[in-house]
């Protein structure tokens, strides 16, 4: 889609009419094979990453944005053919005017496709919620200054901790195999470029870990890091999906932001950038494992844990949780 269908003569491969130009691909779709490419290419994604196993239990992490939403909806179908239980977690940051509307859009979709539905909000979790956090940092961060401006931690990088450990936490309550998050290419590739800038390695080298069997870790799947997210939202319209369309307030003050930005403007020169940054990165993950994996190579059985929480930790000592937020 970054180029827009310029020609009328310009026609999917099957003649029909297309909806959507492929410019990494040089290719026209038509509506049915938009659907089909799409489906295809998120079975294929399960399949190459041998993400999911006969019998296994998915929680989803369901936002109810566009992404964990249609993620939602391609699980349920995959169920017919994979039997694999399915439950969707929300977790509520407790971010006013924005996540109400989207916990109401989550209901709704596990209603209509009859799946368990749970929520797991900050406040309860973690003590607070994200609002709150935030002020309370602020507020400090100004009193140590003696009043002069002082930035507090970035929003993003908070929520982000906390999120990831009440939803591992949550699902191994609920007894998941498999933790499902939505992040498509776009994020994915966000993630990898921003621990590249950042000089995180070991980050980068837990990022695609589906075969770890810590019992205290659920190991993520991403089925959609390979699917574009423009894709993703044509998807959701040519599908009749009803998402609101919100963006969290305190997403303008992340990192990712930059991120986003910059391989956003590179992808529009460059088609298939996000793609490369991917297809870099699977191909070096199993090197970067290998060095900096502790403990998260195929099969592993034991992450260090923090020995506050005995959560697992992503190094020795207290894990980011304990140290951002007890
Ligand atoms: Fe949390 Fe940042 Fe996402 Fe908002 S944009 S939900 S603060 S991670």
């Amino acid at each position: 889609m970054a180029r827009s269908i310029e020609n009328k003569n310009d026609r999917c491969f099957c003649g029909a009419e297309p909806i959507i130009f492929l410019p990494y691909a040089s290719r026209y779709l038509c509506e049915r094979d938009f659907i089909r490419m799409f489906d295809k290419r998120v079975r294929k994604t399960i399949t190459r990453f041998r993400m999911l196993r006969k019998g296994d239990r998915v929680a989803l992490g369901l936002s109810g944005g566009k992404d964990s939403t249609v993620l939602l909806h391609s699980l349920a179908e995959l169920r017919k053919d994979l039997p694999f239980e399915l439950i969707a977690i929300t977790i509520d940051e407790g971010i006013v005017g924005y996540r109400p509307i989207t916990i109401k859009t989550a209901k709704r979709e596990c209603e209509k496709l009859g799946i368990e539905h749970r929520v797991v909000s900050f406040r309860k979790g973690a003590g607070n919620s994200l609002d709150s956090l935030i002020k309370k940092q602020a507020k400090r961060s100004v009193d140590r200054d003696d009043g002069e401006h002082h930035e507090s931690p970035l929003p993003c990088s908070l929520c982000g901790v906390i999120r990831r450990y009440l939803l591992n936490k949550a699902a191994r309550e609920a007894g998941a195999t498999k933790l499902a998050m939505g992040h498509n290419l776009d994020d994915t590739a966000q993630t990898v470029f921003m621990n590249i800038m950042r000089n995180e390695p070991g980050r980068l080298a837990r990022l695609n870990d589906p075969f770890v069997t810590d019992p205290h870790f659920i190991p993520r799947i991403r089925p959609l890091m390979l699917t574009p997210e423009k894709e993703i939202a044509l998807y959701v319209m040519v599908r009749g999906m009803k998402i609101e369309r919100l963006e969290c307030p305190y997403a303008r003050t992340a990192f990712r932001n930059q991120a986003r930005k910059m391989l956003n403007e590179t992808e529009e020169r460059y088609p298939g950038t996000k793609f490369k940054v991917m297809n870099w990165f699977l191909d070096v993950e199993g090197a970067l494992r290998a060095k900096y994996g502790k403990g998260l190579k195929s099969g592993a059985t034991k992450l260090p844990s923090c020995p506050k929480c005995g959560e697992p930790s992503s190094g020795d000592g207290d894990c980011m949780y304990c140290r951002m937020v007890k």
